[in-house]
């Protein structure tokens, strides 16, 4: 594995350090940012051959909008799981075998920090069986794109990347100088979704709120069944209902603002997401263009899949959600439930709930939502450049539009 020395990351203001300010053309950030001025229409065209559909019909928003364009979708395990990934390995099983069939020189992803293994460390991982110490979700972000030029300047001129969206999307919009003028001759992208990051040292106070020992946490996850679940390194599990996770004790600023506006939940700009919020306790693909049916097909029967299904009604969840964070960035306190009704609300969620496509949809809209509300409240500039028409479009099923002055070019 090499870890290549990194400058220091310069001052940006809404950054979460992708890697770009940390490259020998910093500058480049002003084109390459979700934050700043992204435009998904474009790279969509570029990368899939042509932008997300718009509307199933004039009643419906098409699945495209909620998450990408895509030819299909998967809801899907690893058989037998790999120890130690954080679902069933299909993300580090796919780079695995990008490296053992010869289809790229490297792979870049994140390991573990040594001092912490929580916090991300970006790596140029060129043996498939270092793989293994990459396995897992950690909390925060690190500039896993910064490591694409050194690799390139090492020869290797066939890449993978596994990041998060806003990494992605700074890797996308970067590829074709890499192509034209650093040697890159192919880039594969696998994409996991993420929402409601926070820096590792954030992650860590949450911890100690959750786990009587937070130092013995190995995993944990916000499930599609309404649960969090935790590891810890003596075995134990336990799970925790998201109505008694005590976020009422985290500081209001605990989610920064780049991931309470952040709006490619889903990964768009990747070939496959490899995610979970689709699958109904299984995981779930989107395959959006040739090379992520590629990707697929290098599984081979170890994938085991099924087309994933829906059921509930997400639109009551998803007002009740955008009232309360109204309420919040308006900086009343949440409506809470009493406390006598948590376990048995609980209890109905999964049943009665949005699940598979619908919780999918659901997690998808809420973000938009997040987005608007909060980036008009703190930062209302940025609405028109950073507010792309397929977040409008989520968010006008529950009535929030753009303003003449919020509307960009294309919303
Ligand atoms: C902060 C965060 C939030 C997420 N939120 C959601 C969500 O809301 N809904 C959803 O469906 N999925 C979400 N995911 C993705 C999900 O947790 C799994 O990573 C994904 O489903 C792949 O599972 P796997 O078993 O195939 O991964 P594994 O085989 O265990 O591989 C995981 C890969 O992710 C990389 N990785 C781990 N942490 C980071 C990080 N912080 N930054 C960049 N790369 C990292 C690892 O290096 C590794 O390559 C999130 C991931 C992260 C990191
Ligand atoms: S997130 Fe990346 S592209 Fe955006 S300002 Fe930070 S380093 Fe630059
Ligand atoms: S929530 Fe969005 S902005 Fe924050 S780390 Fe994840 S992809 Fe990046």
């Amino acid at each position: 594995m090499l870890t290549p020395e990194l400058p220091a990351a310069p001052h940006r203001h809404l950054c979460t350090d992708c890697g770009v300010s940390r490259t020998n053309n910093p500058k480049r950030c002003a084109s390459a940012c979700q934050f700043i001025q992204p435009d998904y229409g474009q790279l969509e065209q570029r990368i899939h051959g042509r932008q997300r559909i718009p509307e199933a019909n004039h009643q419906q928003l098409h699945d495209e909008v909620f998450f990408g364009p895509h030819r299909r979708m998967l809801q899907a395990s690893l058989t037998p799981a790999l120890e130690g990934a954080q679902w069933t390995g299909i993300t580090t099983r796919l780079a695995e075998r990008l490296l053992d069939t010869g289809e790229v020189d490297a792979v870049i992803t994140m390991t573990a920090d040594p001092d912490d293994v929580w916090r991300p460390k970006p790596v140029i991982v060129t043996k498939s069986s270092d793989l293994s110490q990459c396995r897992g979700m950690r909390m925060g972000y690190a500039p896993l794109v910064a490591l694409v030029e050194p690799a390139l300047q090492q020869g290797l001129h066939r890449l993978a990347l596994i990041g998060i969206p806003c990494q992605v999307y700074a890797a996308r919009a970067l590829q074709p100088e890499w192509e034209r003028e650093h040697g890159l001759t192919k880039l594969v992208v696998i994409g996991i979704p993420c929402s409601d990051n926070t820096t590792t040292e954030r992650f860590h106070d949450f911890l100690a709120l959750v786990a009587p020992e937070p130092k013995d946490v190995t995993y944990l996850e916000f499930c599609a069944d309404y649960h969090v679940e935790i590891r810890t390194r003596q075995g134990q599990v336990r799970r925790i209902p998201f109505l008694k996770l005590p976020l009422s004790e985290l500081p209001a600023d605990f989610f920064p603002l780049t991931c309470r506006t952040c709006v490619d939940y889903t990964n768009s700009l990747s070939d496959l997401t490899v995610g979970y919020m689709g699958g109904r306790g299984e995981q779930w693909l989107i395959v959006r263009n040739e090379q992520g049916e590629q990707l697929v097909s290098l599984l081979g029967s170890a994938l085991r899949s099924a087309a994933p299904t829906s059921a509930g009604d997400r639109m009551g969840a998803v007002r009740g959600f955008i009232r309360n964070v109204e309420r919040s960035a308006g900086g009343l306190p949440l409506q809470r439930m009493p406390k006598w009704l948590r376990p048995l609300v609980s209890w109905m969620m999964p049943r009665v709930g949005p699940r598979g496509l619908e919780f999918a949809r659901a997690r998808v809209q809420m973000k938009a939502a997040e987005t608007v509300i909060h980036l008009r409240r703190e930062q209302g500039q940025r609405v028109k450049h950073m507010v792309p028409p397929h977040v409008w479009r989520l968010v006008q099923e529950h009535g929030l539009r753009p303003s003449a002055q919020e509307r960009g070019p294309t919303a």
